[in-house]
């Protein structure tokens, strides 16, 4: 097995040295190989936002190590770390955050216009992946015309967008109501385990934890198996 993502010994203090100082993540370890499926559950302000931030190369930690597909990115310069970001790492958020001024398929193509590919190729890759996940016929669709659950797979495809290694969630479907929660739920792990890709998912919902590979506690700034 390859290892997808490693975070070894990640520290993070917020307003460091001043009053008020926040020790979020005090040495959190976590390995999750090419494949793997783990829920991060934790009460709200635990971190899990920080370590996914941390774990997409979105923020630096104070000490510690991020492995994305075994290439060390710690210390990387900014470049590479976005590029690294942009080809190896999705996100999903509980909003959607689509552009509302462009519809469902351009949400998905963008990704992948910014990441160099062709406008023909990025279009149908943006279609097939919109038809995948029920969302085809509403490809021309901005996202106010959209259901919430319809956004959220929206979203799902354009993190997928450029077949990254590495699925980073934070509460994907904690906006929904429960039963389409479910639902979303299902066509996340169906793409997931379609793609092969390894995810990381916060969330709060016990049941969806349950249904992951494994689960990983937040608990003190450490990450507890
Ligand atoms: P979670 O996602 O588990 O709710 P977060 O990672 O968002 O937790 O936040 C963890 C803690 O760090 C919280 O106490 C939060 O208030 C604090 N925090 C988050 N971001 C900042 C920041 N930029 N500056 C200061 N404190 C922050």
């Amino acid at each position: 097995m390859s290892e997808a993502l490693a975070l070894e010994g990640i520290e993070k203090v917020y307003l460091k040295g001043r009053p008020g100082e926040v020790r979020v993540l005090q040495g959190a370890s976590l390995t999750l190989q090419q494949g793997e499926v783990v829920a991060l559950v934790a009460p709200s302000g635990a971190g899990k936002s920080t370590l996914l931030h941390i774990a997409g190369l979105l923020d630096v930690p104070d000490a510690g190590s991020v492995r994305i597909g075994g290439v060390e990115m710690t210390g990387q310069p900014d470049r590479a770390r976005t590029e690294a970001r942009r080809s190896e790492v999705g996100f999903v958020y509980q909003f959607h955050h689509l552009l509302p001024e462009f519809s469902a398929l351009e949400n998905v193509m963008l990704p992948q216009l910014a990441n160099g590919l062709d406008r023909l190729e990025a279009q149908d890759r943006a279609q097939a992946l919109l038809n995948w996940v029920g969302v085809g016929p509403r490809a021309d669709h901005r996202p106010a015309a959209l259901s919430g659950g319809e956004q959220q797979r929206v979203a799902f495809c354009r993190a997928l967008a450029n077949a990254p290694r590495l699925l980073l969630a934070d509460e994907p479907t904690g906006n929904l109501d429960p039963g389409t929660s479910e639902q979303v739920f299902d066509v996340l792990m169906a793409l997931v385990r379609q793609t092969g890709l390894s995810a990381l998912i916060a969330t709060h919902n016990l049941g969806l934890a349950a249904r992951m590979d494994r689960m990983v506690r937040l608990d003190g700034g450490l990450l507890v198996g």
